[in-house]
């Protein structure tokens, strides 16, 4: 069976302000990735649009009414200093929770392996009822609570290796106890929360925070816990909150990993996901704005997806 690359045209519509790392070239450098002769046989997919009813799995109406109906004809929307939207984003970020609802649904159908998401706007700084972080639905989250809630599932997890610790998919997720959330993030660091001692409802959510500087090694190690955790955990299905900025050329933080971190971590998931979840596993992209870490980081991470 096959790896499945979601993208669609629309994420480059969501345009951003004049020099925000957030920016359309992300997805357009990923794109010549996704043209090498390695990814040649890869089974490109569009991401569709997602129903509503996914996007009030995780936020309430209010919250979507509030984000459709702020979508501008022309310039920018600010739901905060960083976050906004662009005529084009409401269907951006419906793509992104498109493309995670139907790779959860092949994945489960047995028409795929497992699958990466290449899309934008990110999710995992979006709460349940704030948009912020360059976020303005918790894809990941949603992706996760559509798998409990179609395919009856009483185990999920999510491991979220973006630099910043993933807020949003902690709010959404706090009293949900069929999912495991483990964020490994950088701290200090925006957006500021992330400590050991939030543990979610029932001890279900693992925050690492790693210090300034921290590479390789001690990245690595203090992943090993949070793969013995799910190990015990026993998942259904893993998610993987993609970012990329924990490489050490990105300009938003001060991690030094490197792409061949981003492929172990994929790898260890990969074995969980074959231990436990007949190899099903879903990774959606977060951040990651230096070109040169998110192109060679994504290109790892697919190879360790597809291998
Ligand atoms: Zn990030």
């Amino acid at each position: 069976m096959n790896t499945v690359l979601f993208s669609h045209n629309d994420c480059t519509r969501h345009i951003t302000p004049r020099g925000h790392p957030e920016r359309v070239e992300r997805l357009e450098r990923l794109e010549d990735v996704f043209n090498q002769p390695e990814f040649s046989a890869i089974e490109r997919l569009d991401a569709p649009l997602c129903e509503l009813d996914r996007l009030t799995l995780a936020h309430p109406q209010s919250y979507v009414d509030q984000i459709q109906n702020l979508e501008p004809v022309h310039g920018f929307a600010y739901i905060d200093a960083d976050t906004s939207m662009s005529k084009g984003s409401w269907n951006a970020a419906r793509r992104a929770v498109g493309a995670i609802v139907q790779a959860t649904d092949m994945v489960f159908e047995g028409s795929a392996k497992n699958a990466f998401c290449a899309v934008r706007p990110p999710g995992h700084h979006a709460e349940k009822t704030r948009g912020m972080g360059f976020c303005l639905f918790g894809t990941v989250a949603i992706g996760a609570l559509h798998a409990i809630q179609k395919h009856g599932l009483e185990r999920v997890a999510i491991l979220d290796f973006d630099v910043h610790h993933g807020n949003g998919t902690s709010n959404i997720l706090w009293d949900e106890k069929r999912i495991l959330f483990a964020s490994t993030h950088e701290m200090p660091l925006y957006p500021g929360s992330g400590y050991e001692s939030e543990r979610g409802s029932f001890d279900q959510i693992i925050n690492k925070p790693l210090g300034t500087g921290t590479g390789s090694a001690e990245f690595r190690a203090a992943m090993n816990p949070i793969i013995d955790r799910m190990d015990k955990f026993k998942p259904e299905l893993i998610f993987i909150s993609a970012g990329f900025d924990a490489h050490y050329d990105d300009p938003l933080a001060s991690l030094r990993l490197d792409e061949e971190d981003f492929y172990w971590a994929t790898g260890e998931m990969k074995d969980l996901a074959r231990v436990h979840c007949k190899d099903r596993l879903v990774s959606s992209l977060e951040g990651g704005y230096s070109i040169l870490g998110l192109t060679t980081s994504v290109k790892a991470h697919l190879m360790a997806l597809m291998e």
